[in-house]
């Protein structure tokens, strides 16, 4: 791979070490293939990780402050970060030491002194396995139809949402978006039109998800599912609005649909100031109630219920 494009196209690592000759050794190796970010203690590598998020991590292990392992050990406990796989970069290349590594979660260990092209290989070989393992995450979390996330990543994301709500005791809000009267769409216009029309209608809702937090998925056949955070009835309802103004005005002709002469979509809401005693699942259940009641009033409209 060849990774002489501008700085910011090129993958990140982060070198930490107590020592600027280590730091300064290390950079000239790798900094032509890769962004090089810095930390000299562990308190600056668990903060440069967490918002610089690299690809791949050297980690000291002998530094003053937090060492090495337990840096290795925060990072492994925090979702931010517990995918970059790890490195060690240290001088004590004894059995007890490097199993221990590799038992925090490790990758890797490059003993000091370090061989120029061991470091050079190894970097890239972890370097491909990461990209390799995040394209893999990336496929098995999409829809391939409509390229918004599908419902197993809507699971990791709810799960992930609601507890991140129930921390800072924030309201959340789901809806579940239902195109309306889609089998007569699919009867009378194919069903070729009719994956055409999901990939539009998922373009269109996703576009007006913009909050970073917020998200999106293909729930299953023509049902998606939206997760607003920290958002309250009247923050979801206005939301809501906007699906159907968005959907609406792709005008995709729909001349077998109850609701309207184009293509339309129900909306079911349900709001929670997250506590313990509701689960996620609760929550998604009272938006599949809303989605029923929408469709019972006749479609093309939104319900709504505060748990
Ligand atoms: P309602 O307004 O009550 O929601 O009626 P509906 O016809 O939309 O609901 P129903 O559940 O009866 O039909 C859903 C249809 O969606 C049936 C199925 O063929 C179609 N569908 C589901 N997934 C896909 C897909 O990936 N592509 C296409 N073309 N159609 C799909
Ligand atoms: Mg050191
Ligand atoms: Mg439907």
């Amino acid at each position: 791979m060849n990774y002489s494009a501008a700085s910011e196209d090129r993958p990140r690592i982060l070198i930490v070490d107590d020592e600027r000759i280590n730091i300064d050794l290390l950079n000239a190796l790798l900094k032509s293939d890769y962004k090089i970010m810095v930390a000299t203690n562990g308190e600056q590598a668990i903060k440069a990780a967490a918002t610089g998020k690299p690809e791949l991590i050297l980690l000291d292990i002998v530094m003053p402050g937090i060492d090495g392992y337990e840096v290795c050990r925060r990072l492994k406990s925090m979702p931010a970060t517990q995918n970059i796989p790890i490195i060690f970069i240290t001088a004590m290349g004894d059995v007890e030491n490097e199993t221990m590594g590799f038992a925090l979660g490790a990758v890797d260990y490059i003993a000091k002194p370090f061989s120029s092209s061991v470091v050079k290989a190894r970097v890239g070989v972890h370097m491909k396995l990461k990209r390799n393992g995040d394209l893999l995450e990336n496929l098995a979390s999409m829809d391939t139809l409509t390229e918004v996330p599908n419902r197993r990543a809507f699971d990791q994301a709810r799960a992930q949402e609601w507890s991140r709500s129930l921390r800072d005791g924030l309201p959340i809000s789901f809806a579940m978006i239902d195109v309306d009267k889609f089998k007569q769409f699919n009867d009378n216009y194919g069903h070729g039109a009719g994956d055409e029309c999901l990939v539009r209608i998922a373009r269109a809702i996703n576009g007006c998800v913009q909050r970073p937090g917020d998200f999106l998925a293909r729930y299953g056949g023509e049902e998606f599912a939206a997760i607003l955070i920290n958002t309250q009835a009247d923050g979801a309802l206005r939301m809501a609005q906007r699906f159907h103004e968005a959907v609406a005005a792709l005008r995709i002709p729909h001349a077998y649909s109850t609701a309207a002469p184009h293509v339309t979509i129900s909306v079911g809401l349900a709001t929670a100031i997250a506590t313990a005693d509701i689960t996620p699942e609760m929550l998604s259940q009272a938006a599949d109630k809303m989605l029923y009641l929408a469709k019972d009033a006749g479609r093309s409209t939104t319900k709504g219920t505060q748990l």
